[in-house]
């Protein structure tokens, strides 16, 4: 089932996420239909908090959908070490036609449960480093918009001001 993508400003994304402590068949649900909706919206990333559900889990598949052993689920997640920098152009779901550099870390160590409630770890750099960190933000009640230099913010804000205006956000 595809679900309805929250936009910005919803209060729901600036919330932190409460932690899952029920991995049960409506959180399977929840994660499939979640992957169903990032693949129709052409994303590699949503976090649980974009589709209205306050909670710590995400799903991140860097291969847009092409490659299911890029399929991962994170839930509670926590980077547990962080290394280099980059910069590099990002998108989010939550803000449909912004695009922007975002400054993150270049290789990043997660820790998290999976859909069964089993801790793991995993490692990822470049796309998926900053996949995690975009999504683990999101579980934050952070949205990149807070990460950007504070012109950058300025900028996108008045332009999603006007595309409400408009009626095209
Ligand atoms: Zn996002």
């Amino acid at each position: 089932m595809i679900l309805t993508i929250l936009k910005y400003p919803e209060p729901v994304l600036e919330q932190p996420g409460e932690p899952v402590t029920e991995f049960n068949d409506e959180l399977r649900k929840l994660v499939a239909d979640m992957f169903e909706t990032t693949y129709a919206s052409q994303g590699v990333g949503l976090a649980a908090p974009q589709v209205g559900v306050s909670r710590r889990l995400t799903v991140i598949d860097t291969s847009g959908g092409k490659d299911p052993e890029q399929k991962v689920v994170l839930i509670n997640p926590e980077i547990i070490s962080s290394e280099g920098r980059q910069y590099e152009e990002e998108g989010c779901l939550s803000f449909p036609e912004i695009r922007e550099k975002i400054v993150r870390a270049a290789k990043v160590r997660i820790r998290a449960q999976d859909e069964s409630g089993k801790w793991f770890e995993m490692d990822g750099e470049e796309l998926l480093a900053r996949a995690f960190q975009h999504e683990i933000d999101h579980l934050d009640g952070i949205v990149f918009l807070f990460r950007m230099s504070p012109l950058k913010r300025g900028l996108n804000l008045r332009k999603i001001r006007k595309m409400q205006k408009d009626g095209t956000w």
